[in-house]
């Protein structure tokens, strides 16, 4: 049955789900399209052994509520390269204009950088097929990834959310779940706000110290290719034990449903702020909001990156991002917090009926045929 195989459709979309496999380089790969109503879909590509199509179709759609929510004039798509990004940077080169190579008929998506691939890699696909987003600056683009233009969003999100959440950013605690691009960015941001960050994590494992963590130094030592898990004078914690962390703040900046129906019940923090998609299960969001724990959802929250990307597409400059970076996401927070306030929802429903509303008013003016 024909029917069986949309069960995951709706009414925004995806509009088209793509395999993409070339043996004699080893790519494997999805691209979901799944709305281009309000113009050519932008969202990264993430490269990562375990990806699926099912996370790529969930992201996809995070991607066509996020763009419409920033008031951006593109759609919403993601991809997924089944591949692990730590591989030597020639067979890296060569796997991501392959994929380049296969995506350039899918002219309504746009990528960027995502998990695993970064400016580099989109100057590779750019110069492979003339279409990407997150480019260095060499070749007109603004460093998103170096100038933190997703952590600055986010921390942006919680300037604006800290009366709500019962805190104050200078003295506030914080947890960051994966210290890659995102995660560091936000944590500076946060430092210089007088906040502290208190434990941490990266693939290999997690740290804490509840007198603070030095994040200038942790930087510095993550970029030199070492893991958190060796930062000198902390304490190791596994992955699971970094969720029940006592901390005002906690930044999950890695994958998706790390906090879920199992483990929800260890969350002892004020305020969830989502840098990384979809990291809080539905029902767990359901769960924490009961229980008074703010979930500043992914698309309202980590929008900064994809804004950046937006600006440097239509030709702005990188302080003009940073502006309209705050302005929007300082606008659509408000505007989610003065809906719950109002009607009792959870934020995720207040930001998914705005979104929703500015996807299908777009809709209206397509054609049919
Ligand atoms: P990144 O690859 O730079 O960093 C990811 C970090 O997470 C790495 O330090 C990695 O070691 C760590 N990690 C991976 N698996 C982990 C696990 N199971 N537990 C703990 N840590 C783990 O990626 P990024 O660009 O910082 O993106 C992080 C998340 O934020 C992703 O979900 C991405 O989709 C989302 N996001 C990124 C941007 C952006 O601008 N880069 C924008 C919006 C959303």
């Amino acid at each position: 049955m024909l029917d069986s195989s949309f069960d995951d459709h709706d009414e925004l979309g995806p509009e088209k789900v793509i395999q993409l496999y070339d043996p004699e380089v080893g790519l494997k790969a999805f691209v979901v399209v799944d709305n281009t109503a309000k113009g050519a879909a932008i969202g990264g590509t993430r490269m990562a052994p375990d990806v699926s199509v099912e996370e790529c179709a969930r992201l996809a759609r995070a991607m066509t509520l996020k763009n419409a929510a920033a008031g951006l004039t593109h759609g919403g798509a993601k991809s997924v390269i089944a591949a692990d990004p730590k591989m030597p940077i020639e067979e890296k080169e060569r796997l991501m204009r392959a994929f380049a190579y296969a995506i350039k008929d899918i002219e309504d998506y746009i990528p960027g950088p995502d998990m695993g691939t970064d400016e580099v890699c989109m100057a590779w696909v750019k110069d492979s097929n003339g279409r990407a987003v997150g480019l260095p600056q060499a070749v007109g683009g603004i460093p998103l990834d170096e100038i933190g233009a997703t952590g600055w969003g986010l921390v942006c999100a919680l300037e604006v959310a800290q009366q709500s959440a019962g805190i104050t950013l200078a003295g506030a605690s914080f947890v960051v779940q994966g210290f890659g691009s995102v995660g560091q960015h936000a944590a500076r941001f946060l430092v210089e706000r007088g906040a502290n960050m208190v434990a941490v994590s990266d693939s290999s494992g997690a740290i804490v110290d509840h007198s603070g963590i030095d994040v200038q130094a942790l930087v510095e030592f993550k970029n030199q290719g070492n893991s958190v898990i060796d930062f000198a004078e902390v304490d190791r914690i596994s992955h699971e034990d970094l969720v029940g962390i006592e901390t005002d703040i906690w930044i999950p900046a890695a994958r998706p449903d790390v906090i879920n129906d199992a483990n929800v019940d260890e969350v002892k923090c004020k305020i969830i702020a989502q840098g990384a998609n979809i990291p809080v299960s539905t029902t767990a969001e359901a769960i924490l909001h009961e229980r008074g724990v703010l979930c500043l959802p992914d698309f309202i929250a980590n929008a900064g990156g994809v804004i950046c990307a937006s600006v440097e597409y239509h030709g702005g400059t990188q302080t003009q991002a940073m502006e309209v970076i705050k302005d929007k996401i300082s606008r659509n927070v408000r505007a989610v917090l003065t809906e719950v306030e109002r009607s009792s929802c959870l934020p995720r429903e207040a930001a998914n009926l705005m979104a929703k509303q500015l996807v299908q008013e777009a809709m209206k003016y397509r054609k049919t045929n």
